[in-house]
């Protein structure tokens, strides 16, 4: 399987980093070695001083798909989890600055923080209002709601469609909200889609 993350898909969010406000969904991967699940603790790791948290909307491809056309992108899934995308900001300025790839920014071990279930998207009332929020130490540092972002879930699935098959098990990080942040040895983040918790896990 692989990971996929959009990025820049929340006008306030692209704002708070500077970054324009793209016309067309900006992607970039994690491979599936930066998974990181049941709660396990986060490690920081030695390179940076800056790891921030991005909570983000998670899509689990359930059929495998090229070309996919908006209007039935709906077809491509059927669950909706909840991640953090787990970035180095400091590196990635630097490679920003210069042009260069940002993996090592985004895709390194431990990077891909993953709920401990899906949720069916039959129980969401509307999947263009679901919220969700994180917590840094029991209080509220990112809330979000699919209403705001820029590109939808259909949308999403049909671009990077046109540039790589979507495959049964590939995970879609749809982009975080507003609020990011840096994260510290001892914090404790909670996750929650709307009022169920699917993560809850500390920084070591
Ligand atoms: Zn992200």
């Amino acid at each position: 399987m692989k990971i996929i993350c959009i990025g820049r898909n929340y006008v306030a969010h692209a704002k708070e980093l500077n970054n324009e406000v793209p016309d067309e969904p900006v992607f970039f991967m994690k491979p599936d070695s930066a998974l990181l699940r049941n709660n396990d603790p986060f490690y920081l790791p030695n390179w940076t001083n800056d790891v921030h948290h991005e909570i983000e909307l998670v899509l689990k491809i359930k059929r495998l798909g090229k070309n996919i056309g908006k209007q039935f992108a709906h077809r491509y899934y059927d669950e909706i989890g909840l991640g953090i995308d787990f970035t180095a900001r400091d590196i990635q300025q630097k490679l920003k600055e210069k042009g260069l790839p940002w993996e090592k920014a985004k895709a390194f071990d431990q990077s891909a923080v993953l709920g401990s279930t899906f949720i069916h998207k039959s129980e969401f009332g509307d999947l263009k209002n679901i919220s969700f929020r994180l917590l840094k130490n029991g209080i509220p540092v990112q809330e979000g709601n699919s209403s705001l972002m820029i590109f939808n879930f259909d949308e999403i699935i049909s671009q990077i469609s046109r540039y790589i098959t979507l495959k049964i098990g590939d995970l879609i990080y749809t982009g975080t909200p507003a609020g990011v942040g840096a994260v510290g040895i001892g914090d404790r983040l909670e996750g929650f889609l709307d009022e169920r918790k699917l993560f809850d896990f500390e920084i070591k």
